[in-house]
Parts: C-alpha cells; sequence; structure tokens
C-alpha cells in the first residue's frame, strides 16, 4: 500500500521552525516513495486560534516548497464525525459525565511527572447520577487498566499503562469542544494516514490514540516522532512562539533552500546544510535507509540571528 502521511498544524500563530522541521520530514516521508501528503488544519480550540494564521501557514509550506494532496481538510468542519464517534464508545458504556475542577483533580490526582498532566483519579466514574451537575460536564471515556505497547519507527519501542500513566482521557470538555486526542485519531484513520510523522512532544499522546482507534474498531496508524527543535544553547524553547518563525526567516532575506538545507542536515537526511529544495531532497533520500535523528536538535545560530 502506497506510504500517506499528513502534517496537522495548528492555527495559533505563524509556522516556527519545530513546525518546518516537522512539515518537511512528513513530507520527506511520503514524497521520496511517490506517497500521499496531506495537510490538515486543527482548528478546533477555537479561542486560541488566529485569525490568517491558516492562510498564513500556508503560505510559508508553499513558500518552503511544500505541498499537499487533494483538500486542506479542516477539523472545525468535522464535529459531526466526532460526535458520533462518541455515540459509538457511550454505546459500549465507555462514557461517563465529568464535571470536576481542575483544583479538584489536583488535590486528589497524584503528582504528575514533569510535563506530564494529570492523571485523573476517576471521581466521577461510579458517581450517583442523581446528583446533578454542577457545571457543563465534560465527558470522559473509561480507560481500561491495560498496557499499551508500541514501536516508533524512529524513537523505538514504548509501553503505557493505561490505568496508571493516562487515565481516563476528557473526550469533549465542558464548553463543547471535543479533544485533540479524539478529533486527531478519527482524522488519521479516515484518511488512511499510513505514517504519522510528529514532533516527539506527543509521543505521550500516542498510547491514548492507538487504543482509541482500537476501540472505535480501526487499525491505528504508524507512528514516527521526529526529535524536538531546542534553542541554540540547547534548552527548550518555553513557548511555541519563541522559535524563529519561517517569515521571519523569509523577511530576513533568506532562501527556502537555505532553510530546507539546515532541516535536512538536522534531521539527518542530508550529510551538509547545502541549500536544497524539499523536492530534490525527496529523490535523495529515495530508496535508501535513513538515518533519522533521534536527538533533540538544536537551532544552528545561523538561523535564530535573523529571527
Ligand atoms: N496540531 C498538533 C500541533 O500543532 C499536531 C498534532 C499531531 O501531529 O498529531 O502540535
Amino acid at each position: 500500500m502506497a506510504v500517506c502521511t499528513r502534517f496537522a498544524p495548528s492555527p495559533t500563530g505563524d509556522l516556527h521552525l519545530g513546525g518546518a522541521w516537522t512539515a518537511l520530514a512528513s513530507w520527506v516521508w511520503a514524497r521520496r516513495e511517490g506517497g500521499t501528503h496531506l495537510l490538515r488544519v486543527e482548528d478546533l480550540d477555537s479561542p486560541r486560534v488566529l485569525r490568517d494564521a491558516e492562510e498564513r501557514i500556508l503560505e510559508d509550506l508553499t513558500w518552503l516548497g511544500l505541498d499537499w494532496d487533494g483538500p486542506v481538510v479542516r477539523q472545525s468542519e468535522r464535529s459531526e464525525i466526532y460526535e458520533a464517534a462518541l455515540g459509538t464508545l457511550y454505546r459500549k458504556g465507555l462514557i461517563y459525565p465529568c464535571d470536576c475542577s481542575r483544583a479538584e483533580i489536583a488535590r486528589v490526582a497524584s503528582a504528575p511527572h514533569e510535563g506530564e498532566e494529570l492523571v485523573y483519579p476517576g471521581t466521577c466514574r461510579e458517581r450517583d447520577r442523581a446528583r446533578g451537575m454542577r457545571r457543563t460536564p465534560a465527558l470522559r471515556v473509561r480507560m481500561p487498566d491495560e498496557v499499551v505497547g508500541y514501536g516508533d519507527i524512529i524513537q523505538g519501542h514504548f509501553e503505557h499503562d493505561l490505568a496508571r500513566d493516562v487515565g481516563d482521557q476528557v473526550l469533549r470538555r465542558g464548553d463543547g469542544v471535543f479533544s485533540y486526542q479524539l478529533a486527531v485519531i478519527i482524522d488519521d484513520v479516515a484518511s488512511h494516514v499510513s505514517v504519522v510523522v510528529r514532533g516527539a512532544d506527543l509521543l505521550a499522546s500516542t498510547p491514548r490514540q492507538i487504543w482509541l482507534a482500537r476501540t472505535l474498531g480501526a487499525e491505528p496508524p504508524r507512528y514516527a516522532h521526529v526529535p524536538l527543535v531546542v534553542g541554540p544553547d540547547g534548552t527548550r524553547l518555553e513557548k511555541r512562539n519563541r522559535a524563529p518563525t519561517v517569515r521571519a526567516l523569509r523577511k530576513a532575506g533568506m532562501s527556502p533552500e537555505r532553510v530546507v538545507g539546515e532541516l535536512a542536515l538536522g534531521l539527518g537526511l542530508a550529510e551538509t546544510n547545502e541549500p536544497i529544495t524539499p523536492a530534490a531532497l525527496a529523490k535523495a533520500c529515495a530508496g535508501r535507509e535513513l538515518p533519522w535523528r533521534k536527538e533533540p536538535w538544536r537551532i544552528p545560530l545561523s538561523l535564530v540571528a535573523h529571527s
């Protein structure tokens, strides 16, 4: 079966280098084998969505030399599909309403590991239905006491204990917004994505998505998590918007081939940072095993200085 990958930006700001890094990796993954590459705009979290951000991201991708097949998919236009999946899980007895506040959860939940979110302690799981709700409830899914193991093509094998590491996930927030976890796996399955190439910051989401796919009766895609992009000093880019944007590099007069050349070297797809187009890179990567980088990539000073 032909390979199909996707890039799934959230339109909450301009395309930063971390986004360009993932987009290029995902694009080359498919194009080097003549496969399909899709573009999906993850615009569900409307308070965070910026007007024009989608248009600007698409423009920056095109400037870099990246394209996509078929129309752009927007998650905000797919609520009925997410609602139907929620209905399927509800009929399986897996969905329950929860009106716990964050503070209440934090009081009961065990301390999260660094950078992880709280594991929901299950307070509303068996609660008395007659109690009434103090606010519009979120909808959670009962996660089983089960271990999900999966082999990431770049990062290796992982095992997650769903009850201990994940807990009952929210699939629809109290304000009606469907969760990223639900929407993303439904879309990946529906659009026949065969390999999800994305940033390693989403590794922890993978077992949730694999479990959701299987529980909904679908085969999950395979996963390839590219390493994180960090600042030149090796520290984590705190907020996404502090990373250099593609637009800033473009405004500073840098050519797209130079940006792609740096990213290609960083990803492990090229041996030098020679300027190159994505198309030439895909051709150079065709038909050979690629030494994908596993460790975080420090943005070279040549790129930061321009931003
Ligand atoms: N929309 C997510 C982001 O911008 C990416 C989701 C994914 O690739 O699964 O971080």
